[in-house]
């Protein structure tokens, strides 16, 4: 792969934030941060240009990076501050961690599948992206490391999985959408107190399923 951030790209770019801004994406940071990242290097060669379309596009894997929109969507429904502590939940190409780094959270993400684990932990970091990588089951969080002021989950779930929102603090947010595997509900879940969590729905998605264990290939 080179590692190549041509003007074309970042004119590319330019036009995907104007879009995103047109379809109600009002976060200044996050627009910023998708005006950076050069999406184009973490997809297949074949689909670059397809990489400043508003579309989720293959990866590997059976996978998918997400939607401009939906990372966007998603991101600032988090409200990240600086140094905050975020968990991602589907690692999948990085993108997604790397909009998070880029808002300055310190960011701790899971994969499921061996193969895309191994290639965002590779490949991040060439284009100056430290989040702290884990191979694991996202759907038990990761205890040694919580509790965490964010958490995002970038599949969908059929429930929300009790032990994400234990690993929040209190006042803490989780992203998550949750529904069957075609159709998902974005959730913004606040953890009030100990016992106590506010939820907030906010429209209709297409997330990949998040299924549990892991795939060592
Ligand atoms: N955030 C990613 C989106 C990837 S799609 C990006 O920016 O590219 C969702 C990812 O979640 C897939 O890579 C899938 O393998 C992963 N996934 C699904 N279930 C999971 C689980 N239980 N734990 C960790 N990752 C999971």
């Amino acid at each position: 792969m080179t590692l190549n951030d041509t003007l074309r790209h970042q004119g590319m770019r330019k036009k995907l934030v104007e879009g995103l801004k047109t379809k109600g994406i009002r976060n200044q940071m996050v627009l910023e941060a998708i005006g950076k990242i050069p999406r184009h290097l973490f997809m297949e060669s074949t689909f670059i240009n397809f990489a400043y379309k508003d579309q989720a596009f293959p990866i590997g894997a059976g996978q998918t990076i997400s939607q401009p929109f939906t990372v966007a969507f998603q991101t600032q429904l988090l409200q990240i501050e600086k140094n905050e502590k975020v968990l991602e939940v589907g690692t999948g190409s990085g993108y997604q961690a790397a909009v998070l780094l880029e808002l300055g959270a310190k960011v701790f993400t899971i994969e499921r599948q061996k193969e895309l684990y191994s290639k965002a932990q590779n490949f991040l970091p060439q284009i100056g992206y430290h989040p702290a990588f884990f191979f694991g089951d996202g759907y038990k969080g990761l205890p040694n490391f919580a509790p965490f002021d964010k958490i995002l989950v970038t599949a969908g779930a059929e429930q929300i999985p009790e032990d994400l929102k234990q690993q929040l603090k209190i006042g803490g947010r989780l992203v998550i959408p949750v529904g069957s595997n075609k159709r998902q509900e974005m959730y913004e879940i606040i953890r009030i107190s100990k016992n106590e969590f506010k939820s907030i729905k906010h429209g209709g998605f297409n997330f990949v399923p998040l299924l549990k264990g892991t795939v060592n290939f």
